[in-house]
C-alpha cells in the first residue's frame, strides 16, 4: 500500500504518462472492489480523495477528455467520495465543482459518461455546502432536463440524475430555487407517470428517488405550501394505496408516509386553551402562572421547528449531541459532590418532628397490662390476612379480611387504647395550625364515615354523597342519577338517592368481600373525606369495587407489521376523504353542554372521579374517537396518564381511540406495552380484574402543535398520538380504560385502614400520623412500622429504640401508579405475620410516606402537584407553603440526622415509562467521575461501595429486578431529587430511586411478560426481604437474629453474595428526565432528514453492476459511438489489457 501511495503521488504529479495512470487506476479499482471499506478509508486517510480530484481536473483539461481514463476515475471518485465525510469540502477546496458540472454538461448526449458524472455529482451534493454551490451554478436545471419528460429510455441515467437531484435538494436554498422554478409540480407529475407505468415494479429506485426529492423539498415551509397547493397530498395518498399490499414497495410506502405526515397542515389542539381545566389558587401572592412557565419556555424553545440550514445540520448530528449532553450532565466537580450543604431552615424548626417519632419516647409500660387485650386481639386476628404466612398476598392465600368490618361497629377503633398515645403525642407536638385539621378530628371523621358507610343512614347534612358509577339497570335510571349535567336535579330526599343507596347495598351484599386487603365500605368512607378541585361526586367502579390480579400473566404485544403507517394513513384520510367524518364532541370537561352522551351510535365518556383526567372526546368516525387528556393542574403540559370511563359500546366492534395530546418523544406503547381495561360486567360476574388490553397500538408524532396563543406565548411544541383499538367484552357494558393500573388516594387511605385493622398489635408496632396537610387540604399520612419490643424489660426496649431506620416513600409523581402497587406490596408484607416480616420488623424501624403527592393523584395529574411543580425537583429548597409534603419529609429526615439516626436505607418508589424491568438509581462519586472520564485519585476519594449491595441482593431475590439496568451516577439535572439530596445532605449512602416499568420485563422469570399488580406487589415484598438480607450482611446482628434468619431463609446463597468488584457501568441507563429516550429504533419522528438514503450501498452496487449493463445501455442508446466508447472505457478495468511489462514494473 505504501509503495502504491508513493507511486501514485509521483505519477500524478507528472500526469503525462497515460499508461501509468491507467495502470494505477486499474490497480486501485481492483484493490478497492475487494474486501471491506477499510481499504477505502485507508486510501482516504492518505489523501486519496484529493489525489483523485487532481487527476480528474487534469483529465478534464485534455480536449476532448479521454473516456478510458475519465470513466474509471469517476467510478473511483464516486466510491471513495461517498466514504469520505469531508469530500464536499475537498471538492470545493480543489475547485472541482465547476469541473464536474461542465463534464456533466459536455456529456449530456452521452448516457454512459453522463451517468458516471452524475454519480460523482450526487456524492458531491451530499455535502450541503457543495450542493448549494452546484445548485447556484445550474446543476438542477441540468438534472431536470435529464429526467423530464417521462421516458423509459436510459433509465439508469435517469435514476442517477434523480438521485443526484435528491441529494442537491437537501440544501434548503436549492429547494427554494426548485420550488420557485416550478419543479415541485413537475416532480409530482413525473412521479405519477412512473407510478402508473411501472406496473411490474421494475423501477422502484426511480420512484423512491422522486419521492426523496419531494421529501427534501418539503423540508422548507414554501415547499410544504406548494406541495399542498399542487394537490400533493391527494396524489401521494391515492398512489400509495396500490403499494400497501406489496412488501417490496415498503421503501416507497415509508417515504410517502413521511412526506404526508410532514405536510399535513399543522393545527392547534381542538381546545380553547391547553391550560388545565382545573386551576388552583396558590397560597400567598404567588401567581398560578409562575411555577410552570420557566421550564416550559425552555422546553418549547428546544423543540421549535425552523427552517434554517444550521438546524438541518444540527438534526443530522443530533445523536452525537445527545450523547455528549448526557455526559455533560454528570456532576464532575468533586467539591460539589463531596460537599454537605447546611440546613435549609432554622434549626429550631426541627424540634417539631420529634412528635413524628413517637416510637423513640414510647415507654411500653402498657405491655403487660395489655395482655388481656392482646389475647382478644389475637383471637380476632385469626381470620385476618396478617396471620397467613405468605410472601405475596394473593386471593388464594388470604382469608376474607372484610368479614369483620361488615359487622364491626366503627366505634371500636375509637376505643382503641392506643389512640391515647396518639392524642398525647399530638398534643405535645408543635405542629401548630399548619395542619388545619388535627389528627384527632380526622380520626373521628373517618370513624363517622365508616359508620355511615356501614349503615347507609340517610344523612342529608353530609356535604356530599358518593355514588359509584354503576352499571345502569335501566337507561332512564342512569340518566337521572349519573348524567353529570342533571346533577342539579338530584335533590336530597327526592327518593332518587335512596334508590342509589339500595343499589349500593345490593352491590355490596353481592361483593362478599372477595378482594383481599380491600373494603368497599372503607373506600367510600375515605372517598368522602377526599378533597378534589372539581369536588367529585362519583366513584370509579374499579376503585370502589376493588381489583384482583388475574390468574395469568400477559405477554407483551407483538408489534404488527405496518401498524403505524396504517394508522397514519388513516389519519391522512381525514383530510383527503372527509366523507365519513363525524367530528362531534361527545364529552367536554370545559363545556358540559357540548357533550351529547345520548346521541345514538356513540360512546358515552366520563372521567369526573378520582385520578380521572379525560378532558374532551370527539367522535371522528363511527367507531373512532379522538381523546384529549387534561393538563396537570395549573400547567399546560405533562399529558401522559389517562383514566376514564366509557359506556354504551357495541359488541365485537373494534373501536379505535386516539389520545392526541401526548408529549413524550417515545413510549413503551411502541414496544409491547398495552393499556389496562376494567369491565364492570366482568367484575359483577366475579372477575374484578384490570387487564392489559388494546391492539393495533402505536405511538407517533401527529400534526397538532401548541399554538402561540394557547401555549401562553410559546410555539411549535409537538404532540404525539397514542392510538389503540379495543373490542369490548360485553354489549352495553361500563368499562374503564387507563394508562396503568389505577391506584387512588382514597384507595391508599382505605388500604391503610385495612392494614391497621388486620395487623397483630401485639407484634406489630404501627402508627399512622399526619405528616402535613397538602395544598388541596388532604392529609399526607406518615407511617411508622416496626416490631413491638419483646417485653417492657429495659434490654428489649433498648433494642427497640436502637433499631436502624429505613425510610421509604412513593408516588411523588402521580401518574406513576405502579409505584403505589409496589408500595402496597411492601406495606402488606411489613404488617404480615410472615416470620420473615417478623424478623425484619425486629431489625428496623420503618418510616414510610406512601403517597407524597396526594393532590396530584386525586386530580388526575401526571407529574406535578397543585402548584404545578414537579415535587421531585424541589428537594434542595422545598417551600413550606408550596411543597409541604417535601418540606416536612425533608424536615423529618433532618431531624433523624440531627439525633444521629439518619436512615440506613432511603428509597423513593417511581415508575419508568421508557424502560423495562425494575431497577435502582443510586449515587456514587467515583462512578460519576469515571463515567465522565475524569481522573479519579483513589487515594483522595474514598467511597464505601455498600450502595451496591442492596441492588445486588435484589437482583438475586426479586424476579422483576435487573442489576444491569441500575445506575449510580449523579447528574446535575438531578441535584434536586430526593435521591441525590438525601444522599448528599443527610449523608445516606444507600439512597435510591426505585424505578418500576409500566411495561414488562426483558430479563429473568417474567421475561416477555407485561407486569401485573401481583408482580408489582411482589417487588414491594421482595424489597423487604432484600432489606433483611442487607441487614444480616452489613450490620452486626445478635446471634438470636442470625439463628432465626438461618432458619427462615435459605441464606447459603444470599448471605455469601460477596462484593465482587464487578464493575459494570451501565452508562446506557443514564436517566434523562427519569425516563431516557428509548434505544430501540422505531419510526416515530418524521422530521429528521437522515433516513437511509445517505447510505450509498445502492450506488456501490450500481457501480459494481456497471460492467454487466454497459452492453444493454448501449442498446438502449442505439448509438454506435457510445458503444465504442464504452468498450474502450471498459478496458481500463482490466489489468490484463495493459502491457504486461508496465504492470510488472509497478507491482
Ligand atoms: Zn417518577
Amino acid at each position: 500500500m505504501c509503495r502504491l501511495r508513493r507511486i501514485k503521488r509521483k505519477s500524478w504529479q507528472s500526469s503525462c504518462d497515460k499508461d501509468v495512470l491507467l495502470n494505477i487506476l486499474s490497480v486501485l479499482t481492483d484493490l478497492l472492489s475487494l474486501g471491506t471499506g477499510r481499504r477505502i478509508h485507508y486510501v482516504i486517510s492518505k489523501g486519496g480523495s484529493e489525489a483523485l480530484l487532481q487527476a480528474l481536473i487534469s483529465a478534464a483539461r485534455t480536449k476532448p477528455p479521454d473516456p478510458s481514463i475519465l470513466l474509471p476515475l469517476l467510478r473511483l471518485l464516486a466510491r471513495v467520495g461517498q466514504q469520505d465525510r469531508k469530500f464536499g469540502i475537498k471538492v470545493q477546496k480543489a475547485e472541482a465543482t465547476d469541473v464536474i458540472l461542465s463534464l456533466t454538461k459536455q456529456n449530456l448526449g452521452h448516457h454512459l459518461n453522463l451517468t458516471h458524472c452524475l454519480w460523482v455529482l450526487r456524492v458531491c451534493a451530499s455535502n450541503v455546502a457543495a450542493g448549494t454551490t452546484l445548485g447556484i451554478n445550474g446543476a438542477m436545471e441540468l438534472l431536470f432536463k435529464v429526467i423530464t419528460p417521462y421516458s423509459k429510455q436510459h433509465v439508469r441515467t435517469v435514476r442517477a440524475a434523480i438521485e443526484a437531484l435528491a441529494a442537491l435538494l437537501k440544501s434548503k436554498s436549492n429547494s427554494r430555487q426548485a420550488v420557485n422554478r416550478g419543479y415541485l409540480s413537475g416532480l409530482l407529475r413525473l412521479y405519477q407517470d412512473w407510478h402508473h407505468n411501472d406496473v411490474s415494479n421494475n423501477y422502484i429506485y426511480i420512484r423512491r428517488g422522486l419521492l426523496l426529492c419531494l421529501k427534501h423539498i418539503t423540508n422548507i415551509q414554501l415547499g410544504r405550501e406548494t406541495f399542498l397547493g399542487s394537490r400533493g397530498m391527494e396524489i401521494l395518498f391515492t398512489s400509495v394505496q396500490d403499494c400497501l399490499s406489496c412488501k417490496n414497495l415498503d421503501p416507497i410506502v415509508t417515504t410517502v408516509t413521511q412526506i404526508l405526515r410532514k405536510c399535513y397542515p399543522k393545527e392547534p389542539l381542538p381546545l380553547v386553551t391547553v391550560r388545565s381545566s382545573y386551576s388552583f389558587p396558590l397560597p400567598g401572592n404567588i401567581k398560578t402562572e409562575r411555577p410552570c412557565m420557566g421550564s416550559e419556555d425552555k422546553l418549547l424553545k428546544d423543540d421549535n421547528e425552523s427552517d434554517t440550514e444550521e438546524d438541518m445540520e444540527k438534526d443530522l448530528n443530533k445523536d452525537d449531541v445527545e450523547g455528549k449532553e448526557e455526559d455533560y450532565d454528570l456532576e464532575t466537580d468533586v467539591n460539589k459532590l463531596r460537599s454537605r450543604p447546611g440546613l435549609d431552615r432554622p434549626e429550631e424548626e426541627l424540634g417539631q418532628y420529634e412528635a413524628m417519632c413517637p416510637e423513640l419516647s414510647h415507654s411500653f409500660q402498657e405491655l403487660d397490662s395489655e395482655s388481656e387485650e392482646d389475647k382478644k386481639s389475637e383471637d380476632r386476628t385469626e381470620n385476618l390476612p396478617s396471620t397467613s404466612s405468605h410472601f405475596i398476598p394473593s386471593g388464594n392465600s388470604v382469608k376474607d379480611p372484610n368479614h369483620r368490618w361488615r359487622t364491626q361497629s366503627g366505634t371500636e377503633a375509637g376505643s382503641d387504647p392506643r389512640e391515647k398515645d396518639f392524642k398525647a403525642s399530638l398534643q405535645s407536638s408543635i405542629m401548630k395550625e399548619k395542619c388545619s385539621r388535627s389528627l384527632i378530628s380526622e380520626q373521628r371523621e373517618i370513624v363517622e364515615a365508616v359508620q355511615n358507610a356501614n349503615s347507609y343512614e340517610e344523612d342529608s347534612a353530609k356535604s356530599h354523597t358518593f355514588s359509584p358509577c354503576l352499571l345502569p339497570k335501566e337507561a332512564a335510571w342512569y340518566k337521572k342519577i349519573f348524567n353529570p349535567e342533571c346533577e342539579a336535579s338530584v335533590e336530597p330526599n327526592s327518593g332518587v338517592r335512596s334508590e342509589t343507596t339500595e343499589i349500593m347495598t345490593d352491590l355490596l351484599e353481592e361483593h362478599q368481600g372477595s378482594i383481599p386487603f380491600h373494603s368497599p365500605h372503607f373506600y367510600i368512607a375515605r372517598a368522602k373525606c377526599t378533597k378534589s378541585i372539581p369536588a367529585y361526586r362519583d366513584l370509579a367502579f374499579p376503585d370502589f369495587w376493588g381489583h384482583q390480579p388475574p390468574p395469568y400473566g400477559t405477554p407483551m404485544l407483538d408489534r404488527q407489521y405496518g401498524v403505524q403507517r396504517d394508522k397514519v394513513l388513516d389519519d391522512v384520510r381525514r383530510l383527503i376523504q372527509p366523507g365519513d367524518l363525524i367530528g362531534r364532541t361527545v364529552f367536554d370537561l370545559d363545556e358540559p353542554s357540548l357533550s351529547s352522551p345520548d346521541a345514538p351510535c356513540c360512546l358515552t365518556f366520563f372521567s369526573k372521579f378520582e385520578s380521572g383526567n379525560l378532558r374532551k372526546a370527539i367522535q371522528v368516525r363511527e367507531f373512532e374517537y379522538d381523546l384529549i387528556m387534561n393538563a396537570d393542574v395549573n400547567t399546560n403540559q405533562h399529558h401522559q396518564w389517562f383514566y376514564f370511563e366509557v359506556r354504551g359500546m357495541k359488541l365485537a366492534v373494534p373501536y379505535r381511540f386516539n389520545i392526541i395530546n401526548c408529549e413524550k418523544l417515545n413510549s413503551q406503547f411502541n414496544y409491547g406495552m398495552q393499556l389496562v381495561m376494567y369491565s364492570v360486567k366482568e367484575a359483577l360476574q366475579g372477575r374484578p380484574h384490570w387487564l392489559r388490553a388494546g391492539h393495533d397500538i402505536s405511538y407517533y408524532k401527529n400534526h397538532y402543535r401548541c399554538s402561540a396563543a394557547a401555549g401562553g406565548g410559546s410555539r411549535g411544541k409537538c404532540y404525539y398520538t397514542l392510538t389503540f383499538s379495543i373490542k369490548f367484552p360485553h354489549e352495553d357494558d361500563v368499562c374503564y380504560l387507563a394508562y396503568h393500573y389505577p391506584y387512588t388516594y382514597s384507595a391508599m387511605m382505605s388500604h391503610l385502614d385495612v392494614l391497621e385493622q388486620s395487623r397483630n398489635p401485639r407484634k406489630v408496632y404501627w402508627r399512622q400520623q399526619t405528616l402535613c396537610q397538602t395544598l388541596g387540604g388532604n392529609t399526607c399520612p406518615l407511617l411508622t412500622i416496626t416490631a413491638m419490643p419483646e417485653s417492657k424489660k429495659s434490654d428489649d426496649v433498648e433494642q427497640f429504640y436502637n433499631r436502624p431506620y429505613v425510610f421509604l416513600m412513593a408516588r411523588v409523581h402521580p401518574g406513576e401508579s405502579n409505584a403505589s402497587w409496589v408500595m402496597k406490596g411492601t406495606l402488606e408484607f411489613l404488617v404480615s405475620s410472615d416470620p420473615i416480616a417478623d424478623l425484619l420488623r425486629k431489625c428496623f424501624i420503618f418510616k414510610i410516606v406512601p403517597m407524597l403527592n396526594p393532590d396530584g393523584v386525586i386530580n388526575g395529574n401526571h407529574r406535578c402537584s397543585l402548584s404545578g411543580d414537579d415535587l421531585n425537583r424541589q428537594w434542595l429548597t422545598p417551600s413550606s407553603q408550596l411543597h409541604p409534603t417535601i418540606y416536612h419529609t425533608k424536615g423529618l429526615l433532618y431531624y433523624l440526622r440531627s439525633i444521629g439516626r439518619a436512615p440506613l436505607v432511603f428509597c423513593d418508589y417511581h415508575g419508568h415509562s421508557q424502560k423495562k424491568n425494575v431497577f435502582l438509581y443510586g449515587c456514587s462519586i467515583k462512578e460519576t467521575l469515571w463515567q465522565a472520564g475524569c481522573m479519579v485519585d483513589t487515594a483522595v476519594i474514598t467511597e464505601d461501595v455498600g450502595y451496591r449491595t442492596l441492588p445486588k441482593i435484589l437482583d438475586k431475590v426479586a424476579p422483576a429486578f435487573v442489576m444491569n439496568s441500575c445506575s449510580f451516577l449523579v447528574e446535575k439535572s438531578r441535584v434536586s431529587t430526593a435521591r441525590v439530596v438525601v444522599w448528599q445532605e443527610m449523608g445516606v449512602l444507600r439512597s435510591y430511586t426505585m424505578e418500576s416499568t409500566y411495561c414488562g420485563c426483558s430479563h429473568g422469570l417474567y421475561k416477555g411478560l407485561q407486569l401485573g399488580t401481583q408482580e408489582l406487589e411482589e417487588m414491594g415484598s421482595k424489597f423487604c426481604l432484600a432489606l433483611l438480607i442487607l441487614h444480616l450482611k452489613s450490620l452486626p446482628c445478635s446471634k438470636k437474629v442470625m439463628a432465626q434468619a438461618a432458619l427462615l431463609l435459605d441464606l447459603e446463597e444470599e448471605i455469601t453474595i460477596t462484593d465482587r468488584a464487578q464493575r459494570r457501568y451501565s452508562n446506557s441507563s443514564l436517566e434523562t428526565e427519569d425516563e431516557p429516550p428509548c434505544a430501540e429504533e422505531i419510526d416515530y419522528n418524521t422530521d429528521s432528514c437522515s433516513d437511509g438514503e445517505g447510505d450509498f450501498s445502492e450506488l456501490d452496487q450500481e457501480i459494481q453492476e456497471c460492467l454487466s449493463w454497459v452492453e444493454g445501455e448501449a442498446e438502449d442508446e442505439g448509438e454506435t459511438t457510445g458503444q465504442t466508447c464504452s468498450s474502450k472505457a471498459l478496458r481500463g478495468l482490466y489489468i490484463s489489457n495493459q502491457p504486461a511489462s508496465s504492470t510488472q514494473l509497478f507491482l
